[in-house]
Parts: structure tokens; sequence; C-alpha cells
């Protein structure tokens, strides 16, 4: 417990802090990893889901992308107690904003505004060619009822799940702006996430290099744990609630 509250002491001192989650996070709401022994991408071929067969069948890749979706968020998650500490802190102002790696928009629903989704959203739909954007659920009501690819009002090109498929480019906005968070940020809590894919994995090192305190949450080693001044090998819906409460104290 004297680690939670020094690092909760350093969280309540700095004067810009930022978080970034992985499916760690999210694995509590009951939302499957992507990767490792239970992940999507032992169910799923990837290849089907990339963004060139998007591009070459737009129409059989949106029939197994619906299945995948079923699989990711047909059980409705919620925000749990992890997502719920890192909104509350948000709210009492001593974190400035959180970087995903997450494309569930739970953090959202918990309650935090001020959140950078690196690898998109997949409760929206883009339209490749002019941007409009919609929701998931309403793509996804087009597409189940026999319109393949759903398509876009404004240019009828075929919408894309808003998340980051593989070959594509991350949102560069997204990735900007999460550099310029680590570089300036006095405080960097690492929740659930192996830190084993970039860029996210380069992200604390950046604040590290900066002179930022250095909080890491997992419930594995990463590869960050080294550098890390706090290191916390727990449930991050225990270990982040008590942190939140410490930094109350
Ligand atoms: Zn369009």
């Amino acid at each position: 417990m004297d680690r939670i509250r020094a690092a909760a002491r350093d969280l309540r001192d700095a004067d810009a802090a930022v978080a970034l989650t992985g499916a760690g996070v999210s694995a509590p709401s009951g939302v499957p990893p992507f990767r490792g022994e239970d992940g999507i991408w032992n169910e799923y071929d990837p290849d089907a889901l990339d963004v060139w067969r998007f591009r070459r069948e737009p129409g059989a890749f949106w029939a197994d992308w619906l299945d995948l979706r079923a699989d990711l968020l047909d059980a409705d998650p919620e925000p749990n107690p992890a997502h719920e500490a890192l909104a509350d802190l948000s709210a009492a102002g001593r974190l400035d904003a959180l970087v995903t790696q997450n494309i569930d928009g739970l953090h959202r629903d918990a309650g935090s505004e001020e959140v950078v989704e690196l690898h998109g959203n997949a409760r929206r739909a883009v339209c490749r060619n002019c941007g409009w954007t919609t929701s998931a659920d309403d793509a996804v009501a087009r597409a189940e009822s026999g319109d393949l690819p759903p398509r876009c009002d404004a240019c009828d090109g075929a919408l894309k799940p808003d998340a980051v498929l593989f070959g594509e480019q991350l949102p560069r906005d997204a990735l900007v702006r999460a550099r310029e968070l680590a570089a300036d940020s006095e405080a960097f809590l690492v929740a659930g996430s192996s830190l084993t894919v970039e860029p996210a994995a380069s992200l604390p090192a950046r604040a590290a290099e900066s002179g930022a305190t250095l909080i890491v949450v997992n419930l594995d080693e990463t590869p960050l744990d080294a550098r890390a001044d706090y290191v916390f090998r727990g449930d991050v819906t225990e270990v982040l609630p008590a942190l939140r409460e410490a930094v109350g104290e």
C-alpha cells in the first residue's frame, strides 16, 4: 500500500499526467483481446479483415466483420472499475488525457472526455472517399439488412469500420497528439498494456526520457518495467481504484 501512496503522491504532484491503456483494461469488461492465447486472431483470419480485403471485396469483408464484431461487442460490454477510476481521476483534475489502444469506446462511456484513440473506434463507421461518418450500429444495421457493403449517404462510397485495420496507417492526428502528450507529461501511467506494439511501446519511453514519473500497472511483465518508477503487477480493476483512492487522500 505504501507504494500505491507514493505513486499517488507523484501523480498528484504532476502538472501534466497522462494514461495509456491497452487490452488489459477492456478484458475485465468481457472484451476479448486481439492478441495472445484467447485472442480474436486465433479465431479469425487477419487476412480476411485487412484493408486490402476491404478494398478488393468490401461486401465480403463486411460479412466477416459482422461476425468479428459480434464476438467483440455483442455482449454489450460496460465500463469496469478500471475505466471508472481513470474517469474519476480525470474529473478530479489529476489526469489530463487518456491515450488508448482499445477500439471499444468504453473510456468515453465511463465519462472520460479527453481520449486519444490510437487505433480508432469500432463504434463508428467512416466513408473512405469523403470522411462522412455514422455510428457502427447504423452501418451494421444496413449490412445486416443486406446492404453489403453499407454505403455513404453523401457519396455512395463503401463505409469502413473506423477501427484501424491491418495495412492501414494509424490516424495521424491521434499519433501526433499522443506523442506530444507523452513528451509534455510529468507523470505517465500505463494500464493493461504489454507495451509490445508500436507506437504504444515508445510513448512511455518518450515520457520517461522527458523526466516523467513512469507508473506501470499490468498483469504481465513489460519491456518498460526496468525503466518504471513504480510497477504494479496486478489487476487493473483493483490497482487503479486503489490509486484513485490514494490520490484523493
Ligand atoms: Zn462518402
